[in-house]
């Protein structure tokens, strides 16, 4: 069996380089190479369903606080069967440079439970969600560390998580979770926002690059919410979406499709294979279409050593967290592949979360026009900033994002030192 690159040693050996281009000193590297604080929690569940309905289950979480210089840790929740501490660790770890990169004065955090979610019926799915608040009620807070949503994480599970912490201390506190459904205290737009994000980055590389939407075809892997919405997103401005995918397999168009109907066949059917005239293609297939754009929507270490000679795309994307290898980046950096990274690409989602925090903090409710308005105000800033700091050290985005995160974290460590 090919054993899985870890995600943890992938973002250390992101963050050395990033250190190494920025002349960072050794003590803030350091640091930065270590976590805050980690915690491990088990969830009782009294199953109702499936084959030990009637019995306690304990579910394993985590939660991974990795630094805090700019502001409270801030990072999903992720809830899927391959969660690990490894995973929380890196993930966690890109926040940090995450919500560094995107000036937003936050830290970075990130959680998971080791589920299924799918195995789960709704009321157990809530037992888990209120069960996990509990567990963390005592190192989370509006002011210490404010997760949202992450994997097969939604506005439901946020709303129940806020419900039972609240219980907890005894006093309301909207601002401890943020991706909250909007009559629950959440922000408008926050549901494609990470995609909206993404949408405004790739929309000045695409100026830079010479790529306008007419003559630009779009891979998606992936096809929940960062997926589905930055398909559906594409396909309104003029591009060609020619493929899209789920855990289940994908689909394969060379003229386009609506993906707004292959959501709703998605709904219909619970996976996106089958929709219309498409033929079936794996994700492994999507990685070597001939597109111009490839976006990653769904877990890690997509994009590998074993694939990445086969990109043909002239960019990608990068909504998921962590889906491309360094070995996999050497490759693509060495075909002339623009790859727009995880902690810029996607840092849409972290921003409106920032957003909705600011707004349960002073009791306001921003129209969706003036989230959308700030929001593609910060990421034009930082994509500004990743390609100036790419160009003026002649690196790739991924060096030149990780060289700004790191400056303006060393500047935050150094004046609390
Ligand atoms: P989601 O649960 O809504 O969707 C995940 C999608 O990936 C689903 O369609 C699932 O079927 C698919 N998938 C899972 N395994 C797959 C595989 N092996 N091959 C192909 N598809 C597969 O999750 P999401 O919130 O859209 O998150 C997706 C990625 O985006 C994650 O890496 C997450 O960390 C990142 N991200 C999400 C947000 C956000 O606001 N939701 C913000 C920043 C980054």
């Amino acid at each position: 069996m090919v054993q899985q690159p870890s995600a943890f040693e992938n973002a250390l050996q992101q963050l050395r380089q990033a250190a190494t281009l920025a002349g960072l000193d050794q003590d803030t590297l350091t640091q930065l190479e270590h976590h805050d604080r980690i915690v491990e929690v088990a969830m009782p569940v009294r199953r109702t369903s499936g084959a030990n309905k009637g019995r306690v289950e304990v579910f394993t979480g985590y939660r991974a606080q990795h630094n805090n210089s700019r502001g409270p840790y801030k990072g999903g929740i992720r809830y899927h069967q391959q969660v690990s501490l490894d995973e929380v660790k890196a993930l966690s770890l890109w926040m940090t440079l995450k919500t560094a990169v995107a000036d937003i004065p936050m830290g970075g955090g990130k959680g998971g439970i080791i589920v299924d979610p799918k195995q789960l019926a709704v009321d157990e799915l809530e037992q888990l969600s209120r069960a996990y608040a509990r567990a963390v009620a005592d190192v989370i807070g509006v002011q210490k560390d404010v997760p949202a949503p992450d994997v097969n994480t939604t506005p439901q599970i946020m709303a129940w998580i806020r419900d039972e912490y609240e219980k907890y201390i005894g006093q309301p506190a909207p601002g401890v979770i943020t991706g909250k459904p909007v009559e629950a205290g959440g922000s408008e737009g926050r549901d494609v926002a990470t995609s909206e994000g993404a949408f405004y980055v790739w929309d000045q590389a695409a100026k830079k690059m010479g790529l306008v939407p007419a003559n630009t075809r779009v891979v998606v892997i992936g096809f929940g919410n960062a997926g589905s919405f930055l398909a559906i997103r594409m396909h309104e401005a003029g591009y060609k979406v020619v493929s899209v995918s789920d855990s289940r397999g994908g689909i394969y168009d060379p003229n386009g499709f609506d993906p707004s109907a292959v959501l709703e066949h998605k709904k219909k059917t619970g996976s996106v294979v089958g929709f219309g005239s498409s033929t079936s293609v794996t994700v492994e297939q999507q990685i070597s279409l001939e597109a111009e754009l490839l976006a990653p929507a769904a877990l890690e270490n997509q994009i590998t050593q074993s694939n990445a000679e086969s990109v043909q795309a002239k960019a990608i994307l990068e909504l998921a967290n962590g889906p491309t290898t360094p070995e996999a980046d050497q490759i693509l950096a060495g075909k002339g592949v623009t790859v727009i990274p995880d902690i810029l690409a996607n840092a849409g989602g972290v921003t409106t979360s920032y957003f909705e925090w600011v707004q349960n903090n002073s009791n306001q409710h921003w129209s969706r026009q003036d989230v959308f308005a700030k929001l593609q105000q910060k990421m034009t800033a930082a994509f500004d900033a990743v390609w100036d700091q790419s160009q003026k050290q002649s690196i790739t985005l991924r060096q030149g994002a990780g060289v700004v995160a790191v400056l303006r974290l060393a500047q935050a460590i150094k004046q609390r030192a």
